[in-house]
């Protein structure tokens, strides 16, 4: 998993493509990216671009117009793709577009550094609060499934005291890496304080409750390189959109409390809520 702007980003020219814009909802640019998509309209002639990342939610195909198409590359590996619709597009407009598809991987490198935590690879909190955000709210608009899992390292204060801050830093390191190791692209995974984390899944509690439940086992199986006599668990809490839990504070602090239910009655274990085949919540 690697991090990318999290939104689609698309910008339709005013006036010129109504229908699609009315058809579409256009969401907020990010700064940077934003300014790029403006020049690459202006300079290619498109009426509307489109930067999309593995991972992302497919985009609609604006029908009726000419398609311009090229990959974004990051060391030799496709990650996604650049598009430009539009009907007359100037003569260069497929060089600059190459040219453009660097600058945006770039672009979007720079903000993994602001975004991401250099320790484990995982979101900044903020990143991932803003990530929230905006599941939860497609959640609100149009029911796509969206769940919580967070995870809070047991008895790290020990592992630090008994061998080492390096070696909790290590902890850290190998938990981010095999956490990252069984998500999907589409999944979020951020650090939400010191040791821990939260995972966003576009799936409902179910789903959401059997990877938590994966990543206990991968936890608690873990061997951290230099340091192979140190066992580290996870107790989790885990929590899915609903009716009553429709707003990404109410998701958290559903989930927050099913982790400390976690940490109460044993640790090393995952609390959950009902679910459509298990009425009664399982922790
Ligand atoms: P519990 O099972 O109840 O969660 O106990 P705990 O010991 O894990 O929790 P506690 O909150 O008492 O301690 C968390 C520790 O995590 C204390 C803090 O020093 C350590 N910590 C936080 N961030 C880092 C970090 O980046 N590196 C290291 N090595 N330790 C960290
Ligand atoms: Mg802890
Ligand atoms: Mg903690």
């Amino acid at each position: 998993m690697s991090y990318h702007s999290p939104i689609v980003v698309q910008s339709i020219l005013a006036g010129v493509d109504k229908s699609a814009a009315e058809a579409t909802p256009v969401c907020e640019a990010l700064g940077p990216l934003d300014t790029l998509i403006r020049l690459i309209r202006r300079t290619t002639g498109a009426e509307s671009v489109m930067v999309q990342f593995e991972g992302d939610m497919p985009q609609p195909i604006r029908l009726g117009r000419e398609c311009l198409e090229v990959p974004l590359m990051r060391r030799g590996k496709r990650i996604g793709a650049l598009r430009c619709f539009g009907t007359a597009f100037t003569p260069e407009a497929d060089s600059l577009m190459q040219e453009f598809a660097a600058l945006i991987v770039e672009q979007n490198d720079l903000s993994a550094q602001a975004h991401v935590d250099a320790l484990t690879g995982a979101l900044t909190r903020r990143a991932f609060a803003d990530d929230m955000e905006r599941l939860v709210s497609t959640y609100r608009r149009s029911g796509v499934a969206c769940s919580l899992i967070m995870f809070d390292l047991d008895h790290f204060k020990k592992i630090n005291d008994t061998y080492g801050h390096q070696a909790g830093d290590a902890v850290l390191r190998a938990v981010g890496r095999l956490v990252k190791r069984e998500l999907r692209a589409e999944d979020r995974f951020g650090r939400l304080g010191g040791e821990e984390f939260g995972v966003l899944i576009a799936a409902g509690i179910e789903t959401a409750t059997e990877i938590g439940e994966r990543l206990r086992q991968a936890i608690a199986a873990a061997v951290v390189d230099g340091f192979e006599e140190i066992r580290v668990t996870a107790s989790l809490g885990v929590a899915g959109c609903d009716i009553e839990i429709d707003s990404a504070t109410a998701l958290m602090s559903v989930a927050d409390q099913r982790l400390y239910s976690a940490k109460r009655t044993g640790r090393d274990k995952l609390c959950t809520g009902p679910s459509r085949t298990r009425a009664i919540p399982l922790c």
